[in-house]
């Protein structure tokens, strides 16, 4: 049984790969739907235009002693007690149009370019001091299914290929 993260900045395609997941044997959530479940939403935040999750106490909630091998779908699946952690990332600019086609608020695509920029979500995981394998991938000029056929090498594998920090650095470009 393992329970695998896959994170990253909205719209680097998280979902998009965990939907290639529900053909195998991997019991699929989301933290959104987590959230929902343990009762851990806060209100409607109207700056970011989403629901606020209290993912600590998500957290402390998420029964990881699940039957089934998992994939959790979500920007704050880090935080959860998983096995193992998957990032995807993607150039700002790419970002910047995924976001734009999605119907963001400026100011929202402008705090997602931002925060995929200086790789907040790895500052997350070096802050939360996070120990588990974690892959990294970039998406941005990949095939969906040939991210997908890396993760699942990479499971496969026991994920033994182990980043403890960003490999890419879009500042660097
Ligand atoms: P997220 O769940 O991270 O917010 P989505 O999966 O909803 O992101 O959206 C990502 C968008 O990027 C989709 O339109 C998807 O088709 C596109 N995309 C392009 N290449 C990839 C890739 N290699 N992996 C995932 N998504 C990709
Ligand atoms: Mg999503």
């Amino acid at each position: 049984m393992s329970i695998i993260a896959i994170t990253g900045t909205p719209g680097v395609g998280k979902t998009t790969i965990v939907e290639l997941f529900s053909e195998g044997d991997f019991t699929i959530m989301s933290v959104k739907d987590l959230a929902k479940q343990y009762g851990c939403e806060g209100d409607f935040d109207e700056s970011a235009q989403s629901m606020d999750i209290d993912i600590h106490r998500l957290a402390e909630q998420f029964e990881s002693d699940l039957l089934d091998d998992a994939i959790v779908d979500g920007h704050l699946s880090h935080f959860l007690e998983v096995d193992a952690i998957v990032i995807l990332r993607c150039n700002p600019s790419m970002l910047q149009e995924r976001l734009a086609k999605r119907g963001y608020s400026e100011q929202k695509i402008k705090a997602n370019v931002e925060w995929e920029m200086i790789a907040g979500t790895w500052s997350e995981m070096i802050e939360f001091e996070l120990d588990q394998p974690i892959l990294e991938l970039d998406t941005t000029n990949c095939d969906p299914n040939k991210t997908y056929e890396e993760i699942i090498e990479w499971i496969n594998d026991g994920h033994s290929q182990n980043s403890r920090q960003a490999r890419i650095d879009w500042l660097a470009e």
